[in-house]
């Protein structure tokens, strides 16, 4: 997966339930849908953000609805 640098800047997100959702479908390795229109989402490895820790995040996009969503990875 490429590396990517995770942007402060924030567009449209999604709500907490489907956060929360998406969380579940990424740590259960399936392939996952975005809660909003169906599309598959996309995961990529990114950068922490300075001061959040220090995991690695993945930033999770949705091509349809251009939702995206920043979680971060859990610790081993
Ligand atoms: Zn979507």
């Amino acid at each position: 997966m490429p590396r990517v640098s995770v942007s402060a800047r924030r567009s449209a997100g999604f709500s907490l339930d489907d956060a929360a959702r998406i969380r579940q479908m990424i740590l259960s390795g399936k392939p996952s849908e975005c809660p909003q229109c169906g599309f598959p989402l996309e995961a990529t490895v990114g950068e922490a953000p300075v001061g959040k820790g220090d995991g690695g995040v993945w930033l999770v996009r949705c091509h349809g609805c251009g939702r995206n969503l920043v979680m971060q990875q859990p610790k081993p």
